[in-house]
């Protein structure tokens, strides 16, 4: 499989053909010039728009979809990851505050959430995800952002090295944003991508596999609640050795809020040849969702017929659209390294810190798995936001600039938040200097953090 993995990318796949027609010059209308401009409105995009507007820039968030929270929501994710660390085999200790803590009591009015969950090393906060719909709409109020949403990032315009334009699509057709700055919260960065910023796509084009997720009601939670994730893998292996082709037997699940539903992370979506698709080639991407809608049908099968408490379980709902880890990876001014999470650094200039593990979905019915010690973080460098070779442009969330594998641990949805609440704050402080994102004081960027309850110390004593 060949993919792009620096440059201008492609907006469709090579089979697309080679025939071409020229694109109509127009004028078109310009809709907005805000300070600050964020695409995408997931977990980084939500906190980074949030950060921006109360810090006081006029702030406007776009998204292509109907419902803000990105994966959270759109994916139908069941638990936040990222967000606690292991102190010792009783205590856990918060990573991430901040907006994500605003979101967390929120969700608590609607009894979308409950305490935090360990399975052996791993640590969830299952979540409700239609309440966290609401809550993301009722945040995004509180703090004066401006949203508009059915609106996609279409291409850039650029000038010495500063987006001066973003060009937008929706119902009301095509029209162009002119910020000051841009924080590119797309999760696949396509509006750094599309300036021509240099970008990483998995490891010698091998991305993650995403993974079709899916809610199942009608479930004896009691009675699935007590199997240990170890006990449902055996009980698929057996459905392996009985002939059910399992991509996948090591599975994540939350029991949700609600009564009677758990939430299952089980799918691993490949092409006809095993490998992980290309998420950014539409012919790919088309293809992985008709492939998880069909392996979604058959977990539900083997479900029913081998895990207690699932006898008569079925499936309430599939995300609106396939899971995808890891798209293209932005490159910045620093990149995380494998061996920064190994390690544990905490980088002086860090904006974000996390204690979640290396969690890469490759090959094999297996997830690899690699755990920090107990009580130990890691920090996320303000350089990972920065992207390389331009002025007014941040990335923040799993576009973040990472090596493949620093990024299985930094994409959790925690980190994300954590991110994000850097990037905006950040953005807003750069507009002292015209949007020169590579000159915000960190000490200030850190100390406004951490005003709002942001994390950069945890402690895990
Ligand atoms: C299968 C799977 C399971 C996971 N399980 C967990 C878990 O249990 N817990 C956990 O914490 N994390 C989990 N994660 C990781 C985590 O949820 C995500 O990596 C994280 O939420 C990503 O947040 P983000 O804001 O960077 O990007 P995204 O959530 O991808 O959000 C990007 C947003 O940008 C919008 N967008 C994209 N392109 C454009 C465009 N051109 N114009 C306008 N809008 C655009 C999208 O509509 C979307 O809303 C999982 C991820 C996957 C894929």
């Amino acid at each position: 499989m060949s993919v792009p993995t620096s440059g201008r990318p492609s907006a469709r796949s090579a089979k697309a053909g080679t025939k071409t027609i020229r694109e109509t010059a127009r004028d078109i209308p310009i809709y907005a010039e805000p300070d600050v401009l964020v695409v995408g409105g997931g977990a980084a995009g939500l906190s980074a728009a949030c950060a921006a507007a109360r810090a006081g820039a006029d702030t406007l968030l776009i998204d292509a979809y109907g419902y803000l929270g990105g994966t959270l929501t759109l994916v139908t994710l069941g638990g936040f990851c990222g967000t606690h660390a292991i102190v010792d085999d009783k205590r856990l200790g918060r990573t991430v505050g901040g907006i994500y803590m605003e979101v967390e009591d929120r969700l608590k009015r609607y009894d979308g959430l409950l305490e935090p969950r360990r399975h052996g090393k791993i640590i969830g906060v299952p979540y409700e995800s239609i309440a966290l719909r609401r809550v993301a709409d009722e945040i995004v109020a509180a703090n004066g952002v401006k949203v508009l949403l059915h609106t996609s990032a279409v291409d850039v315009q650029t000038e010495n090295g500063r987006v001066t334009a973003v060009i937008i699509e929706n119902k009301g057709g095509r029209s162009a944003i002119l910020p000051r700055v841009v924080v590119d919260c797309s999760g696949d960065g396509d509006v750094a991508a599309r300036a021509g910023a240099e970008f990483g796509l998995g490891e010698d084009g091998e991305t993650q596999y995403a993974s079709a997720m899916f809610r199942l009601g009608n479930v004896d939670q009691e009675r699935a609640g007590k199997l240990s994730r170890p006990q449902i893998r055996e009980l698929l292996e057996q459905a392996v050795a009985d002939g059910f082709p399992l991509p996948r037997t090591a599975i994540g699940y939350h029991v949700n809020p609600l009564p009677g539903v758990v939430h299952l992370n089980v799918t691993k979506l490949g092409d006809e040849n095993g490998a992980p698709f290309n998420l950014v080639d539409p012919e790919q991407l088309s293809a992985a969702e008709r492939e998880g809608r069909r392996q979604v049908r058959m977990y539900e099968e083997v479900f029913r017929k081998y895990v207690p408490g699932f006898e008569n379980a079925r499936v309430l709902d599939i995300g609106a659209k396939v899971g995808i880890r890891e798209t293209r990876v932005i490159r910045g001014d620093s990149e995380l390294q494998v061996e920064d999470i190994r390690n544990c650094v905490k980088p002086e200039d860090r904006i974000a810190c996390t204690g979640w593990p290396l969690e890469i979905h490759g090959r094999g019915l297996a997830t690899q798995w690699e755990f920090l010690p107990d009580g130990e973080y890691y920090g996320i460098p303000w350089g990972c936001l920065v992207v390389k070779g331009f002025e007014n442009l941040l990335v923040a969330g799993r576009n973040l600039s990472s090596s493949h594998a620093a990024q299985s641990s930094a994409r959790a949805g925690g980190p994300c938040f954590a991110m994000g609440e850097a990037a905006g704050a950040g953005a807003a402080l750069s507009l002292s200097d015209n949007g020169r994102v590579r000159s915000v004081p960190i000490n200030a960027l850190q100390s406004a953090l951490e005003q709002h309850g942001a994390i950069l110390a945890p402690d895990l004593r």
